[in-house]
C-alpha cells in the first residue's frame, strides 16, 4: 500500500473552514503585511513558549540571523553550532557576518556534544546556537552554565523543537533568544514560509522588530540593517489557528515514536533514545543502519517514503570549504551521516502504517550479510 514520508492533509481537514474564513477576511481587508493577526499570533506563540515576546518573521533562517544581529553579533565574531544540523543554522551565522565554529554531536542524542563546547571557545566567540535536532531537546542546563561562565549569548535553533520539553520547560525558553521556523512541514507549519524569534528581553525584542522591517524604528529612518523579513498577515492568521492543536499533534507524534520504538526493538536498525527529563516532539524519527542505501531502496520499492537529515555535514559542504575543516574532524557526525534514515513521521500516521514500515524494515536482508541457515 505504501506510506508517505509526510502527510499533513489530515491535520488540515479539521481546521480547513476556519483557515479559509480567516484568509478570506484578510483578502477582503487587504491588510496583508504586519496586520492585526501578526500581533495576535505573536502573543499566543510567546505564551505557548513561556516567553515574554515573540516576533514573527518570514522564515526560520531569518529568525536566527535577526536574533544574532539583535545582539550585535557579526563581523569578527564566532558562533558555536553543531556539525550535524540543517545548513540554515550555520547560514544564519554567516549571513550575520560571523563565522560558524562547529562542534561534533553526542553519539546518543544526535545533538551538540556539550562536553566539547568549551574546547571550541576562543576570544572571538560570542554565542552558542544549540539545535534541538529532530525535536529532541539539547541538554540545556550544562550548556547554559558554560555560556554564563564565558559570558556568551545562547540562541536556540528551535526550528525542529516546537513545544518539546526539557525539565518541564519548553524548548526555546532557555537561551537569551530562540529562533523558530514555520516551514510547512515543521511541527507548526504555515501555508508557505514563516518563522519567529522569542525572547524575554524587551530591548532585544524591539531590535528584532526593527531588524525585520527595514531596520526602522520610525518610518523612513533606518538605524539598523534594512532587511525585509516581515511576516505575512495570512501566514500569522493560519499559524494562530493551528497553534492550539500543536500539543495534540505532538502527542500523536510521540505515540507514533513509541510504537516504532517497541516494534523496532529487535530489528537491525538503531532507534533514537529519549534523554532523561525531556519530552521530544519527533519532528523526525531517525534510525541508523549500516546498510542505509540498500535499506532505503528496499523501502522505496515498497512505497515507503524516507529521507536523510542530513546526508552531507556542514563542514563538507562546498559552500563551507573555506571554513578550513577537514574530513575526519567531526567523526560522530560524519559516521552518522552515512547511516541515518528518517522514517515516515507525522501526527496522522496510523498504527497500520507504522506496522507496514516496520514489517518492510524487518523484511530487509542486506546484500553482503551472512545468510544464517539453521
Ligand atoms: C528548517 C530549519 C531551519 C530554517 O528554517 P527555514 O524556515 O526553512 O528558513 C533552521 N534550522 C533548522 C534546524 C531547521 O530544521
Amino acid at each position: 500500500m505504501g506510506v508517505p514520508f509526510v502527510d499533513l492533509k489530515p491535520d488540515h481537514r479539521e481546521i480547513e473552514n476556519e483557515i479559509m474564513e480567516a484568509v478570506r477576511k484578510i483578502i477582503l481587508q487587504t491588510n496583508f503585511i504586519l496586520g492585526e493577526d501578526v500581533k495576535l499570533f505573536e502573543a499566543d506563540f510567546a505564551e505557548f513558549c513561556g516567553r515574554k515576546y515573540a516576533i514573527g518573521v518570514d522564515n526560520g533562517l531569518a529568525a536566527l540571523k535577526i536574533a544574532l544581529r539583535a545582539y550585535d553579533i557579526g563581523e569578527g565574531h564566532e558562533v558555536i553550532v553543531p556539525a550535524n544540523t540543517f545548513v540554515a543554522t550555520a547560514a544564519a551565522v554567516t549571513f550575520a557576518g560571523a563565522r560558524p565554529v562547529l562542534v561534533d554531536i553526542k553519539p546518543d542524542t544526535y545533538n551538540i556534544d556539550v562536553d566539547k563546547i568549551e574546547a571550541a571557545i576562543t576570544e572571538r566567540t560570542r554565542a552558542i546556537m544549540p539545535v534541538h535536532l529532530y525535536g529532541i531537546p539539547v541538554d540545556m542546563d550544562p550548556l547554559m552554565e558554560i555560556a554564563s561562565k564565558h559570558n556568551l549569548v545562547v540562541i536556540e535553533d528551535t526550528a525542529q523543537g516546537h513545544g518539546a520539553y526539557y525539565k518541564g520547560r519548553r524548548a526555546g525558553s532557555f537561551g537569551h533568544a530562540a529562533g523558530f521556523s514555520f516551514y510547512p512541514t515543521k511541527n507548526l507549519g504555515a501555508a508557505g514560509d514563516a518563522g519567529a524569534i522569542v525572547t524575554d528581553d524587551e530591548e532585544i525584542a524591539n531590535r528584532c522588530r526593527w531588524l525585520r522591517n527595514v531596520g526602522s524604528k520610525e518610518k523612513y529612518l533606518h538605524d539598523f540593517e534594512p532587511y525585509n523579513h516581515r511576516l505575512d498577515t495570512i501566514q500569522a492568521a493560519i499559524l494562530k489557528i493551528k497553534l492550539p492543536h500543536l500539543d495534540q499533534w505532538s502527542e500523536q507524534r510521540r505515540q507514533a515514536a513509541n510504537l516504532y520504538d517497541e516494534l523496532l526493538a529487535n530489528s537491525d536498525v538503531v532507534t533514537p533514545i529519549v534523554p532523561a527529563e525531556t519530552v521530544p516532539v519527533w519532528h523526525l524519527y531517525v534510525v541508523r543502519s549500516r546498510h542505509r542505501a540498500d535499506l532505503q531502496k528496499h523501502l522505496s520499492e515498497r512505497g515507503i517514503g524516507t529521507a536523510i537529515h542530513y546526508p552531507i555535514p556542514i563542514h563538507l559542504q562546498p559552500f563551507y570549504a573555506d571554513l578550513g575543516y577537514a574530513r575526519g574532524e567531526f567523526p560522530v557526525t560524519e559516521a552518522y551521516s552515512e547511516e541515518i534514515l528518517s522514517l515516515p513521521m507525522y501526527p496522522a500516521i496510523s498504527e497500520a502504517e507504522i506496522r507496514e514500515v516496520v514489517d518492510a524494515i524487518k523484511s530487509f536482508v542486506p546484500n553482503n550479510a551472512e545468510v544464517i541457515t539453521a
